[in-house]
């Protein structure tokens, strides 16, 4: 998809966690493409260094880091890095975080009868609770501790979270998950007050459902008919398919770029084919 809009953050420092996923690496070629010096950040450096060399082939100013969001030492040691070789941070996108098997029911409903095999709400594991709390959670609050303060009063600067639906919604199976990324859309509005003396922005997007590689296999079938969970997604999204993930691009672009959203402070955007306003009546 080709944005009408152009956004230009030539020289801009941007910094992205969790940039070898599926989704944040498309985030950092298209910030590269727009001309920013992008610092990969993630767990897993050698991805990181993968799609980091994808874009400096291309001709894009790209740099990967090994960081740990749930540890400060490891955010601070990749902060002064990449004061190093880019400068401070412009904008940060806090793209690491995810679910876990550990805190999923097996079924959406709990029934008298007929549970024996499942794991049940009663048997979530509490360390997998904490794990998909701390990684959305406090894996945005920490990396925000550090980088933030590089930010205070720069020009055009801002952050960006990464939510989700289920914010506004629990989905049924990952309450761990669902109240975190609620937690992250109560975590930007409190930023965006907090920050709003020092002229720091702070947004966030909110994806609907989209295919990955990650979730292919359990939302289509091996013959490529959707599954039952496909089938109630599209039904209870009123444009009847799934997102793509280069439509998150208008919205990421256009919250970050200072010439297109300088007033815009403390929303959670949701970018989900209408999922979100549809009771499903
Ligand atoms: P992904 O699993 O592909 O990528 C997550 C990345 O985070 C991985 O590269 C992983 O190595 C890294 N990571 C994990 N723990 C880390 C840690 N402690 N420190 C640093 N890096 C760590 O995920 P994705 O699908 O690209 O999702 C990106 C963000 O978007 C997540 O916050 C996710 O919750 C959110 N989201 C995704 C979707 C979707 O459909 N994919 C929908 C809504 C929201």
């Amino acid at each position: 998809m080709k944005s009408p809009i152009t956004h230009d953050f030539t020289d801009k420092v941007v910094v992205i966690t969790g940039a070898a996923g599926v989704l944040c690496s498309y985030f950092s070629k298209e910030f590269a493409k727009a001309g920013a010096k992008v610092a990969l950040l993630d767990l897993n450096q050698d991805k990181a260094q993968e799609y980091s060399d994808e874009i400096v082939k291309e001709g894009g100013n790209a740099k990967a880091y090994k960081c740990n969001v749930l540890e400060l030492e490891s955010i601070k040691t990749a902060r002064d890095a990449i004061e190093k070789d880019f400068g401070s941070c412009d904008i940060l996108i806090n793209g690491a975080g995810g679910n876990n098997p550990r805190a999923t029911t097996d079924n959406e409903y709990h029934e008298k009868n007929g549970l024996e095999e499942a794991k049940t709400f009663f048997d979530l594991d509490q360390s997998g609770i904490e794990f998909v709390f701390n990684l959305n959670f406090l894996g945005t609050l920490l990396p925000t501790q550090i980088f933030a303060k590089d930010m205070i009063d720069k020009e055009g600067a801002n952050i960006i979270n990464i939510s989700s639906m289920n914010a506004f919604t629990p989905l049924t199976k990952i309450p761990a998950y669902s109240a975190a990324k609620a937690a992250i859309s109560n975590f930007t509005q409190w930023l965006a007050v907090h920050f709003s003396h020092v002229g720091i922005r702070v947004n966030a997007i909110a994806p609907g459902f989209l295919v990955s590689k990650q979730n292919r296999t359990l939302l289509f079938n091996k013959d490529g008919s959707p599954t039952e969970r496909t089938k109630k997604i599209l039904n209870s999204t009123p444009m009847a398919r799934f997102g793509e993930p280069e439509e998150l691009i208008g919205a990421l672009m256009f919250l970050a770029d200072e010439n297109a959203a300088s007033f815009v402070n403390g929303v959670v955007l949701a970018i989900d084919g209408g999922f979100n306003a549809y009771s499903g009546v």
